[in-house]
């Protein structure tokens, strides 16, 4: 049976959920998204991931024609309609079909799309040995320019740092920021735990603020595990005892390697372990 897409308000079959040639989406990566789960039935941090998808459109200056009430209820829909319990949703915003200048006043109506569908990241087996990553070559984007916690259309930078990562044989890339700072990686927020102590790069390192990021952060609280946002250099990755990655799509996956060095013992570590158990139980629970 064919996978049900939501566009603009219709379910229509995938392989007829099309947008125009001239969707500035498509033309210029004028749009913003978000990569949502849904766990047990239920859309994991729904809210959160809708205010974030406000805010970024807000900063562009595109005004999606929904609310959030209706695209909380596009998103269920679409769920349904495809019969998961569990799966991945896209669900995007482009400025719609303008003309061929840049100028969004002739993009009269966002198109607005809700793809379900499955999702892995990463081998399993990363999950349980940790995964080797490197320093990309690339810079995270100035703050002044597409300010980083935007979740737009345009993933080039990131889409670069992830080529590096593939010749380099890893699965995935850290970019630094323009101070040379610690930012993310392509499509995850980094932590590192150093003597006991949690820690991550602030919202002003250059960051997406990630929903996985903000939930693991409470999670620290919860456990008792103390946790800091601070402005981390590429040596406090060096210099770890531990070091994972979270995401949407990633969860929580454990980093063992960067740049050719292994990090601590090379072992996944208790804090990580611990929380990636608490994560879990979280998702289920939510
Ligand atoms: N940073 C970037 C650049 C991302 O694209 C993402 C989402 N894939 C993240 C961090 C993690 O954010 P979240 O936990 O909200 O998925």
């Amino acid at each position: 049976m064919a996978m049900k897409v939501w566009i603009d308000g219709q379910l229509v079959d995938n392989s007829d959920a099309k947008l125009s040639v001239y969707d500035h989406g498509t033309l210029y990566g004028d749009g913003v998204f978000e990569g949502i789960r849904v766990y047990s039935g239920r859309v994991f941090e729904c809210k959160a991931h809708l205010t974030r998808l406000y805010a970024s459109a807000r900063a562009l200056r595109l005004e999606i024609p929904y609310t959030a009430e209706q695209l909380e209820a596009a998103m269920y829909q679409t769920v349904k309609v495809n019969g998961f319990t569990d799966c991945y949703i896209r669900l995007v915003v482009t400025r719609g079909a303008g003309y061929l200048g840049l100028s969004p006043t002739k993009c009269p109506k966002p198109a607005v799309f809700c793809i379900t569908d499955t999702i892995e990241m990463y081998p399993r087996e990363m999950y349980e040995k940790g995964m080797a990553i490197i320093t990309a070559s690339v810079t995270r984007c100035h703050p002044n320019s597409i300010p980083p916690r935007v979740k737009s259309l345009n993933y080039l930078n990131n889409i670069l740092a992830k080529i590096e990562a593939n010749d380099a044989g890893v699965s995935e890339a850290l970019l630094l920021n323009h101070e040379g700072n610690v930012a993310e990686c392509t499509g995850d927020n980094i932590f590192v735990v150093r003597s006991g102590q949690v820690q991550t790069p602030t919202t002003s390192d250059g960051i997406l603020e990630g929903i996985t990021r903000s939930v693991i952060l409470r999670l620290c609280g919860k456990l008792s595990i103390p946790c800091v946002e601070k402005t981390l250099q590429r040596f406090d990755i060096y210099a770890a005892d531990e070091c994972f990655l979270t995401g949407t799509a990633a969860e929580v996956i454990p980093v063992t390697k960067i740049d050719g060095r292994q990090i601590s013992t090379g072992q996944v570590g208790p804090i990580t372990r611990r929380l990636i158990e608490a994560f879990h139980k979280c998702v289920r629970e939510a």
